[in-house]
C-alpha cells in the first residue's frame, strides 16, 4: 500500500525496523540518545545552542501546539491568527479552549498570508501579544512564509508561534534569524518521514523560563519540559513516552542527513507534488489553487461533479493508493500528499490509480 495522506507518511522500511526493541527510558544508555536527539532537532530548526532548546512532548501536532499556545500566550492574553486554511481555524480553537482572546485575521485558503495584511491587523490589535501561524496549510497546500511574516511580527514588537507541523524537515526554519519566534512545532510523523508518537517545540529558552506558571496544565506547560531538563538532564522524560518511536526517528534522521538535509528533501518534494499537479492536470481535473500558490506538501484537486467522494478514496485504496479520507476546503476536493518517502515513481503511480478509479466511476473528465 502507498501512503500518501500528508501525515502519517510512508516511512522507510528501517524507520519501522528501529522499534523492534523494548526500551527502559529511564536508564543511562538512553540519556545520551534523547539528549542528541533533541540537539539534532534544534540544529534543523536554526536553533542556537544556549539559547534555544527542543521540548518534546508525547502526542500529536494539536498537542504541542496547544501546549505552545498555553505556555507562552498569557491567559486572557490576545493571539492574532491569519484564518487561511484549516488548520488556522484548529489553532483559534485551541487556543480558546484554553482561555485565550482570539483575533482573527480573515484570509482567504487560496493564497498565501501577505504582509502587509498582518502588519494592519497588528496594528489595529495592539492587545495582540502574539501571531500564530500556519507554515503548510494542509488543508489546501499553500505555504505561508514565516520569515516574510516574522519580519512583520518583529518590527510591531510582537511575538510568534509557528504550526510547522507539515513542515518541519523540508521547508526553510531559521530560528536564529528570527528572535520574536517564541516557539516553532512539529510532529516526527510528516516531514521528518518517522512514524507518530512524539511532537515538539523548538523554543527559545528565556521566554520559555520567562512563561513559567502560566499554561494551566501540568501535561502541556513547556516550561515545566525545560524545568525537568535544567533538573534532571536533557536525556530525562517527564513521564512514559513512546521511546521506541524515538529510535525510529533517529533513524529517520540519519536519513534526512543521507539526503543531504532539508533543501534537498524540499527539492524532492517539489518535483513530487509537481508530477502530481501536472499528472492530475492531464487527466482534466481542476487544481484548487493556482500554479504558482502550490505548495510541495499536498496537492489538492475539485473532485469531478457528483462523485461518491468515500466510494472514490475506498477503490483508489483498493488500487493501492491510499490517500486522505477526508477533505477540509469550503469546496469538495481531494488531497494527495506529496511528503514521505516516496518519489517520481510513486507520483505516477498514483495518478495512474486516480486515473483508472475515476475512470471506472465514469468520472474521468478527460474521457468525458
Ligand atoms: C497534521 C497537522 C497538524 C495536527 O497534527 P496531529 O498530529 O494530527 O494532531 C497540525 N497542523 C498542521 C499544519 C498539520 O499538517
Amino acid at each position: 500500500m502507498l501512503l500518501l495522506t500528508p501525515g502519517p507518511v510512508q516511512t522507510h522500511p528501517s524507520v519501522r525496523a528501529a522499534m523492534d526493541e523494548d526500551i527502559a527510558p529511564w536508564d543511562a544508555e538512553f540519556r545520551p540518545f534523547y539528549t542528541s536527539l533533541r540537539e539534532r532537532l534544534r540544529d534543523i530548526a536554526g536553533g542556537v545552542e544556549g539559547v534555544h532548546a527542543t521540548l518534546p512532548l508525547q502526542g500529536s501536532g494539536h498537542m504541542i501546539l496547544e501546549a505552545a499556545i498555553r505556555t507562552y500566550v498569557a491567559p486572557g492574553a490576545t493571539i492574532l491568527v491569519p484564518m487561511n486554511g484549516e488548520y488556522a481555524v484548529r489553532i483559534a480553537r485551541l487556543a480558546r479552549e484554553a482561555g485565550r482572546v482570539v483575533v482573527e485575521l480573515p484570509a482567504e485558503d487560496t493564497h498565501a498570508i501577505t504582509p502587509g495584511a498582518v502588519a494592519a491587523a497588528l496594528d489595529a490589535h495592539p492587545e495582540a501579544t502574539h501571531l500564530a501561524m500556519v507554515q503548510s496549510e494542509t488543508g489546501s497546500g499553500i505555504v505561508n512564509d514565516p520569515a516574510v511574516i516574522g519580519a512583520v511580527v518583529r518590527a510591531a514588537g510582537r511575538r510568534m508561534i509557528v504550526d510547522a507541523v507539515s513542515a518541519f524537515g523540508a521547508l526553510p526554519m531559521d530560528l536564529a534569524a528570527q528572535p520574536e519566534m517564541d516557539a516553532v512545532v512539529f510532529t516526527s510523523n510528516k516531514c521528518l518521514e518517522s512514524v507518530p508518537g512524539f511532537a515538539f517545540a523548538v523554543a527559545r529558552m528565556d521566554r520559555t523560563e520567562e512563561c513559567a506558571g502560566q499554561a494551566g496544565s501540568w501535561s502541556l506547560d513547556l516550561s515545566d519540559v525545560l524545568a525537568q531538563a535544567r533538573r534532571s538532564g536533557w536525556g530525562s522524560l517527564r513521564f512514559t513516552g513512546p521511546v521506541q518511536t524515538l529510535r525510529a526517528l533517529e533513524v529517520a534522521l540519519d536519513r534526512l542527513d543521507a539526503e543531504g538535509g532539508p533543501a534537498q528533501r524540499l527539492t524532492r518534494y517539489r518535483a513530487n507534488a509537481a508530477r502530481l499537479y501536472a499528472g492530475l492536470c492531464a487527466l482534466g481535473l481542476r487544481p484548487y489553487l493556482n500554479q504558482a500558490e502550490q505548495g510541495p506538501v499536498v496537492v489538492t484537486f475539485h473532485q469531478p461533479d457528483g462523485m461518491d467522494f468515500h466510494g472514490f478514496v475506498g477503490a483508489l485504496k483498493a488500487r493501492g493508493v491510499n490517500i486522505s479520507a477526508y477533505y477540509t476546503t469550503e469546496a469538495p476536493t481531494f488531497r494527495v500528499g506529496a511528503i514521505g518517502d516516496v518519489g517520481l515513481a510513486e507520483m505516477d503511480r498514483a495518478v495512474a490509480a486516480i486515473a483508472e478509479t475515476l475512470a471506472a466511476m465514469g468520472k474521468l473528465p478527460a474521457a468525458a
